[in-house]
C-alpha cells in the first residue's frame, strides 16, 4: 500500500482544511469540527449456525450534531475500520450541511463480510449490534441508514429490534429509528435508487452549467451495486449510453453499449458483472481509460490514484462513491482540465431522501414518487447552484472546494449564533 492509501481520514481532514482556509474558519472552529464527536466501538457475541459464537467488531462515529441528529448510513465489509469511518462520518455532516438539512454526520459499520454468512447469522450479527449500541443511537439523536454491504433488510433488523427494546408505548414512534427501510415497514418511495438518482440531478445541473448534452454521452461506471446500477439506468432512461463496467470480480465492456436494465438482472442473478454475455470481458484496470466522456467511480474510495489519473480520457470525473479519488489523482485531474463531481455534492441524494423518510415517519404520512423525487431535485439543484455561486464568488476552480466553503459557512453561521456550551 503507497502512501496515497495511507489514511482516508487523513485525505478528508486534507479536504476539510482547504475549505476552511477559504472560508477563513476560525482556529476554534477548526479544531472542534477536524475530529469527531464521539467514536464508539462495540465488541459483541453473536451465535454461529454451528452453535459456537464469534465476536465481531462494530462501530459507531459521531462526528458533528450541529444542525441536527447524527445521520449516516452502517457498512458492512472486512474492510471497515476506525480510521475509514472516521472518514465517512466526516463527509455526511458536510453533506447535510451542504444541502441544507437539519442532519448531522455519523457513520458505522461492522468489519465482516456479510457474504460469508447464512441468513441466519446475518439477521443475529445485526441484532445483537443494534442492541450493543443501544441508546447511542436514536430517532431524534443518531439515525443509521444503509451503506455498502447493508441493505433495506438490515434497516428493518435494527427497527425492529430498536423498537422492542423500547417501552410498549413508544414502539410504534420510533420507526425512523432508521432510514432505508422497506416500504412496506415505513420506507419511502425512491429511497433504493436515490443516491443514483441525485448522481443525475447533479449530472444535469453541471451539463445545464456548461452546456453539455447528456443524452448523447458516454459512460463507464465503477461499481454496479445499489448506486452504480441506479446511476447506470437512470443515466440510460436519459439517453447516455453505458459503455465499460466493472466490479469487485470484473469488467466488461461495449462500445455499442450495454443495458443497464439487462445488466441488473444478470447481477442480480450472476452477483457480478463477470461473464455477462452480452459485452466483452475487459481488464477491470482498462476502465479508467475507456473512451467515454464521464467516469462515475461508484464503489469504494481511493480508487482514482496517481496510477491511473493520468490515463483517464472522460471530461467529467462523478464521484458516486465517498472518497473515490486521492489527493494525488486530484491534483492530476485538474492540471489536466478533468472536472470533479465532488462526492459531498453529488452522492448526497441518499441522505436527502432518507430525510424525506424520516420526515414521512414522523407524521405517519406516505408521499408519492413524484413528490419525494421532485423535492429532491429542488434540493440538490440548490446545493449546486450554492456551489456554482462561490465557485465565482472566491474565484475558484475546484468544485470540492467550494463545496466545502457552502457547508462550513453554514456551520461556522450557527456555531457563532449558539455559542460554545458550557
Ligand atoms: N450511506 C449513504 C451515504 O453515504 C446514505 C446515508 C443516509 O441516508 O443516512 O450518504
Amino acid at each position: 500500500m503507497s502512501d496515497e492509501h495511507a489514511s482516508l481520514f487523513a485525505t478528508a481532514t486534507a479536504q476539510f482544511n482547504r475549505g476552511a482556509d477559504l472560508v477563513g474558519l476560525s482556529d476554534d472552529l477548526r479544531c472542534i469540527m477536524s475530529q469527531p464527536k464521539n467514536e464508539i466501538i462495540v465488541n459483541f457475541p453473536v451465535l454461529m449456525d454451528d452453535g459456537t459464537y464469534r465476536v465481531f467488531r462494530g462501530y459507531r462515529i459521531q462526528h458533528n450534531n450541529l444542525l441536527g441528529p447524527f445521520k449516516g448510513g452502517m457498512r458492512f465489509s472486512p474492510l471497515v475500520n476506525l480510521d475509514e469511518v472516521k472518514a465517512l462520518a466526516s463527509w455526511m455532516t458536510w453533506k447535510s450541511a451542504l444541502c441544507d438539512i437539519p442532519f448531522g454526520g455519523a457513520k458505522g459499520g461492522i468489519t465482516f463480510n456479510p457474504w460469508d454468512h447464512s441468513p441466519g447469522e446475518l439477521e443475529r450479527i445485526v441484532r445483537r449490534f443494534t442492541h450493543s449500541l443501544s441508546t447511542n443511537i436514536g430517532p431524534d439523536h443518531d439515525i443509521p441508514a444503509p451503506d455498502m454491504g447493508s441493505n433495506a433488510q438490515s434497516m428493518v433488523w435494527m427497527m425492529d429490534t430498536y423498537a422492542n427494546s423500547t417501552g410498549a408505548s413508544e414502539r410504534q414512534n420510533v420507526k425512523r429509528i432508521v432510514t432505508g427501510k422497506t416500504l412496506e415497514t415505513g420506507g419511502s418511495p425512491g429511497r433504493e435508487k436515490a443516491t443514483g438518482q441525485g448522481v443525475v440531478f447533479c449530472l444535469q445541473h453541471w451539463a445545464d452549467e456548461v452546456g453539455f448534452d447528456l443524452s448523447s454521452a458516454t459512460v463507464a461506471i465503477q461499481g454496479w451495486g445499489n448506486v452504480g446500477s441506479a446511476t447506470g439506468r437512470i443515466l440510460q432512461v436519459h439517453g447516455a449510453k453505458v459503455l465499460a463496467v466493472s466490479d469487485h470480480a470484473g469488467a466488461i465492456g461495449d462500445s455499442e453499449g450495454i443495458d443497464a436494465f439487462e445488466l441488473t438482472d444478470w447481477v442480480q442473478e450472476h452477483g457480478s458483472v463477470k461473464g455477462y454475455p452480452k459485452a466483452d470481458a475487459i481488464d477491470p484496470a482498462d476502465l479508467w481509460s475507456t473512451d467515454v466522456d464521464i467516469l462515475i467511480p461508484a464503489a469504494l474510495e481511493n480508487q482514482v490514484t496517481s496510477e491511473n489519473a493520468g490515463s483517464i480520457k472522460a471530461q467529467v470525473v462523478v464521484e458516486a462513491a465517498n472518497g473515490p479519488t486521492t489527493l494525488e489523482a486530484e491534483t492530476i485531474l485538474t492540471e489536466r482540465g478533468i472536472d470533479i463531481l465532488p462526492d459531498i455534492l453529488v452522492n448526497a441524494g441518499g441522505v436527502v431522501v432518507s430525510y424525506f423518510e424520516w420526515l414521512q415517519n414522523r407524521s405517519a404520512q406516505r408521499w408519492d414518487i413524484d413528490d419525494v423525487d421532485f423535492k429532491l431535485r429542488e434540493i440538490l439543484w440548490s446545493a449546486s447552484d450554492a456551489v456554482v455561486a462561490v465557485r465565482q464568488e472566491l474565484g475558484i476552480a475546484s468544485r470540492r472546494d467550494a463545496a466545502y466553503a457552502v457547508a462550513l459557512r453554514r456551520l461556522e453561521q450557527v456555531y457563532q449564533q449558539r455559542g460554545i456550551f458550557p
